[in-house]
């Protein structure tokens, strides 16, 4: 982990010079400071990527739990940085304006006309200390949503939610919609950033935000059911019913396509692999829902919708033996074949966009400019994983090619889920 490059720090700082300037002739005035965050109608659903750069929070401190964010750069491969380039900071307290504690999930927000992204954080509140918890701060809440300005280097905490995790977050106009997991439940719910007010849906059973679309937001229940409500969680009304008990609330609505998961179960007894799970995915037309759910394939490892089509991997198990890495036995092996594919929800036919690329993907963390980001999994020349000893990377592969970098080769976590490769 090195500090962010010194032409980025020298772009950065040249920026801070001339907005200062241009604040200087203004004439001072009691007008309120203009919000950070865009009102601009944009749903933005990305989770680490904005203009060839991936943000995550990266482990500095097993002891104290301190979770940095970090950046690793598509054009840079094989390096990551702090994205705070405060050369005097340690990143390791509420200092550091890029702080999180415990691995944090992320939500990237680059409007147009914005050099760099706001990058918001759902960490931990504060630091472990004898074995307990140790807040920094007077009111304890559980869960701390921060944003981080790439472009200023300012960063500030935004509110604290009572709940253990937050997953599938949207940002539109100063809103936040996501899906808070407690211990007892999952909700759906809004936080407003100006205010820090927060709420959620009223639901019986387990509800998560899976989208936005035409002015609404889609949410799964613990019931099947598909529903929708306004930008203020009211006028709730229901999409589809799914017709089955949906115990892990995975679905995706996007440019007007419902995707979900049905039959979820575990791929596999195997020891090194028993962890991944794989489901039958569905389609459904939001703009006729009469027409019923088109099955889009079954055994999914893992996907993402892209552009209203849906991107996939199939359980493709295949022992590939073992490799000796710096003195260490692993097995090689892929989840997957190395092969990516796109459903078109038009036309209702997948294809294959490439096979056998070399890396298996272990999850998808966002596709965006034609490329899938996601952490891999080595099964081609995992000799070339000797100076790491690990064979799992951040990776961007290009959609039509299927050609891959590796961005960064070191554990990470992967929305608030430690991974790591197994070795014997
Ligand atoms: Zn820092």
């Amino acid at each position: 982990m090195k500090c962010m490059t010194s032409k980025h720090r020298k772009r950065t700082l040249l920026r801070a010079a001339a907005l200062g300037l241009m604040l200087s002739v203004l004439p001072l005035s009691g007008c309120a400071k203009e919000s950070i965050f865009p009102h601009d109608g944009v749903v933005y659903s990305s989770q680490h990527y904005a203009d060839g750069a991936v943000y995550f929070t990266w482990l500095k401190d097993a002891f104290f739990g301190n979770w940095p964010l970090a950046c690793a750069y598509l054009d840079d491969p094989g390096e990551a940085y702090y994205a705070c380039y405060d050369p005097l900071c340690e990143h390791s307290d509420n200092n550091c304006p890029a702080i999180s504690y415990y691995a944090a999930s992320t939500l990237v927000v680059k409007p147009d006309g914005r050099d760099d992204p706001l990058v918001f954080t759902f960490g931990s509140h504060g630091k472990f200390e004898n074995n307990g918890l140790v807040s920094d701060e007077a009111n304890e809440g559980s869960l701390v949503v921060r944003v981080y300005d790439v472009m200023t280097g300012e960063g500030s905490i935004l509110a604290e939610l009572y709940c253990d995790t937050v997953k599938n977050a949207y940002c539109l106009d100063g809103k936040i919609y996501l899906t808070a997991d407690y211990y007892s439940k999952t909700a759906a719910g809004v936080l407003d950033l100006e205010t820090g007010e927060y709420s959620e849906v009223d639901e019986d059973s387990p509800s998560s935000v899976i989208g936005i679309w035409n002015g609404r937001v889609y949410y799964i229940t613990g019931r099947g059911k598909i529903k929708s409500c306004d930008l203020s969680l009211s006028d709730v009304r229901e999409e589809y019913d799914c017709g089955d008990f949906m115990p892990t609330l995975n679905a995706f609505v996007d440019g007007g396509r419902l995707y979900y998961a049905v039959n979820d179960r575990k791929a596999s007894d195997d020891a090194p692999i028993s962890t991944m799970s794989v489901c039958d995915m569905y389609s459904v037309d939001l703009d006729d829902t009469g027409a019923g759910a088109k099955l889009v394939a079954t055994d999914v490892c893992r996907c993402k919708p892209y552009d209203g089509d849906l991107y996939y991997t199939l359980w493709d198990y295949k022992d590939l033996g073992k490799i000796e890495l710096g003195g260490r036995v692993a097995d090689v092996f892929s989840y997957d074949g190395g092969t990516l594919y796109r459903y078109d929800a038009e036309n209702d036919e997948s294809e294959v966009c490439f096979s056998d690329c070399g890396t298996s993907f272990y999850d998808i963390f966002d596709i965006a400019d034609g490329k899938v980001i996601f952490y891999g999994h080595q099964y081609k020349n995992p000799e070339t994983c000797k100076n790491t000893g690990t064979a799992n990377y951040m990776c961007a592969c290009d959609i039509e090619t299927g050609e891959w970098d590796v961005i960064w080769h070191t554990t990470v976590a992967v929305d608030g889920v430690w991974t790591s490769w197994s070795w014997y």
